[in-house]
């Protein structure tokens, strides 16, 4: 009986039904304070641990390869701030699924998203295909938003969206994704892959940057 539950399932093309546990999306709402020592000066708190991050990705890959069948999907990451999300998931996924990624950037040296810039595009085909598009972090939605609106005119059949962070209350543009990791206040957050001016991203948690970097960076910028 359970096997061929799960052989429906399989042969199901992605579809919205998901698991309870990727739908309560947690929320976190305070820092903690223990960060470690090495990135003291940096950071002012974890938002989300590696233990943290390690168990939610877990919970978001059983609901996305249920949610996908067995016909090949296409998984999109967006450079640079996915890529160390991307390689957690894809390695907790059993597919069938290939790998692309496609270059955006919307921050420039700040903190405020600018202008989108592609800065390398797909090798892979998408027309006609079912895609996942994974990203770090929706913030303001033009980026996700942006980047559906390419992969459609590219043909794909069916997008799907993976984010690890949501700051819901920044939206500017009316985007959504299908699979969030974290809601997380308005906060800049660094590390797993989350840069400032490039810098943090491996650091193996996510954390608050201080803003005292942020004042030395643009005392920097000056001189
Ligand atoms: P959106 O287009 O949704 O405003 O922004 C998406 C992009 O902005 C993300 O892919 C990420 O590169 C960047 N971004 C948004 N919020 C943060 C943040 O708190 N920290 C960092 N490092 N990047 C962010
Ligand atoms: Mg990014």
């Amino acid at each position: 009986m359970k096997a061929k539950a799960a052989e429906k399932t399989s042969k199901r093309a992605p579809s919205p039904r998901r698991s309870p546990s990727v739908d309560e999306v947690p929320t976190v709402s305070r820092l903690s304070p223990r960060v470690p020592a090495a990135h003291k000066g940096i950071v002012s708190g974890v938002v989300v641990t590696p233990a943290q991050i390690r168990r939610r990705v877990h919970e978001l890959a059983r609901a996305i390869q249920s949610d996908f069948g067995d016909r090949e999907w296409v998984v999109v990451a967006l450079l640079n701030g996915s890529v160390l999300f991307v390689a957690d998931l894809v390695r907790e996924l059993h597919g069938p699924l290939i790998l692309d990624f496609i270059g955006v950037s919307s921050y420039g040296d700040g903190t405020e998203s600018g202008n989108l810039v592609y800065t390398k595009d797909l090798k892979l085909e998408v027309a006609g295909r079912d895609v996942l598009v994974v990203d770090d972090i929706l913030d303001t939605g033009r980026t996700l938003s942006e980047v559906i609106r390419r992969l459609r005119s590219l043909g794909a059949q069916r997008i799907r969206t993976c984010v690890l962070l949501d700051k819901p209350s920044r939206r500017v543009v009316k985007q959504g994704a299908d699979y969030i990791g974290f809601q997380i206040p308005d906060w800049f957050v660094v590390g797993y892959g989350l840069d400032y001016a490039e810098r943090y991203r491996h650091l193996p948690f996510i954390g608050v940057l201080r803003p005292e970097v942020i004042a030395a960076a643009a005392r920097e910028r000056v001189r």
